[in-house]
């Protein structure tokens, strides 16, 4: 059977009442019949039924043990980090995203959990940077948003021989493209904000174990820290998920045209994207994912903050906002937005230009989308770009 059909069938009808669609327990605790005689559920934080059904198919889709929902991808790396201790060390990719980022410098570092950023593509790196203190290697691929792809079962065999944790985050190529627990990773995290929820209209994070005692791990952090999803936000990440995979085989196709499109293009003068065969990690791209999603990135030849900044106001159906992996197309100026966080030699060093841009590509017709990026890059072309007034960034 079809990941797609296995998918849409483990998504359970409510043995009760035959209902198709998963029941919403709006409920803060459960009556019992006894003092700790139950059917399951005690208390909504520790457990809900709705939540847990999103947690079983979402371990399923990465084909873990566990899956652990939070009310964000932030909280859900939160609960990752909260497996390490004072003196631990974590090793991360360079290109990583800016909120992971901020969590772990301003918050763990201060509680002595220290981290090392290095170039994930090529795995001597990782080999070389890991000390006695590294506890956990973290891997985003492809990475946001200069789309760098690592060799996940290359890094997961270091860490293995390391005695590390790999974690990856995989949020940007959805288990519908890549599972990197198959591939030797311990954990996975999401921001399901992204396409497991796909409609840019909710915020959740989820973990997946690949064996049991983690994900025991990670259940403990989950209800001693608290930062659980409600059950109305697991519901419609299950909805979302219904389709996950035809979205996802559609944003790839549509972005990898979008990608084509903008590579001959005079005014653009690097393309982001692992599909196109000009990506410097193509093969292993192609290696480890079905597809190689929705999201693409590029630098203009004139590499300024204000041709990005013109660029970024000048389209119709691209809207103007940070996040991804929604229906509708979205772009952003990471420089100024999603990156800001990050030190600006730090963001260039890696790879991060003044110009460069992120697409979200949506589920548009992909010429409706070719066509609104020609028009403001045509617009581009003919004005020597001024610096544009605050007012014209809010769309
Ligand atoms: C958005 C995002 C996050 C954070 O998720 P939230 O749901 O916004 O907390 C983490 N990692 C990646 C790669 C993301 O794109």
């Amino acid at each position: 059977m079809s990941n797609a059909t296995q998918l849409i069938h483990s998504i359970p009808v409510d043995p009760q009442t035959g209902s198709i669609s998963v029941p919403i327990y709006q409920t803060s605790t459960f009556v019992q019949e006894a003092p700790g005689v139950n059917k399951g559920y005690d208390y909504a934080r520790s457990n809900n039924p709705t939540r847990a059904s999103l947690e079983q198919l979402v371990a399923t889709l990465e084909q873990g043990e566990t899956g652990i929902a939070f009310g964000s991808g932030l909280a859900a790396i939160d609960a990752v980090i909260k497996l390490l201790k004072a003196g631990d060390e974590i090793l991360a990719v360079d290109d990583i995203y800016g909120g992971a980022f901020r969590l772990f410098t301003h918050i763990y570092e201060k509680f002595g959990i220290s981290v090392r950023y290095v170039d994930t593509t090529n795995v001597e790196n990782v080999f070389e940077a890991i000390t006695p203190q590294t506890k956990l290697i973290w891997l985003e691929t492809p990475t946001n948003p200069t789309l760098k792809i690592s060799d996940i079962a290359a890094i997961a065999a270091v860490a293995k021989a390391s005695g590390c944790w790999l974690c990856v985050d995989n949020t940007f190529a959805s288990p519908a493209l890549q599972q990197p627990l198959t591939l030797g990773a311990d954990i996975v995290v999401h921001s399901a904000t992204k396409y497991l929820g796909g409609h840019s209209d909710l915020i959740a994070g989820v973990v997946v174990t690949r064996e049991k005692e983690l994900g025991d791990k990670i259940k403990f952090i989950q209800n001693a820290s608290g930062a659980i999803l409600a059950p109305f936000d697991s519901w419609l990440v299950i909805r979302g998920i219904e389709t996950l995979h035809l979205r996802v085989r559609q944003h790839s196709a549509n972005a990898l045209e979008v990608a084509r499109y903008l590579e001959q293009h005079p005014q653009v003068d690097k393309v982001f994207y692992p599909g196109l065969p000009s990506h410097p990690n193509h093969e292993i791209a192609k290696k480890q994912s079905k597809a190689f999603g929705g999201v693409v990135s590029f630098t203009l030849k004139q590499n300024t903050e204000d041709a990005a900044v013109a660029l970024v106001t000048a389209t119709q159906l691209f809207k103007l906002a940070e996040s991804l992996g929604g229906v509708k197309s979205l772009l952003c100026h990471p420089a100024n937005m999603t990156h800001k966080s990050i030190p600006a030699e730090k963001r260039r060093a890696a790879g991060v230009a003044d110009s460069l841009i992120r697409l979200s590509v949506g589920l548009e017709e992909v010429e409706d989308l070719i066509n609104d990026l020609d028009q403001a890059l045509t617009k581009l072309n003919n004005k020597t770009t001024q610096p544009v007034k605050q007012k014209e960034l809010v769309v």
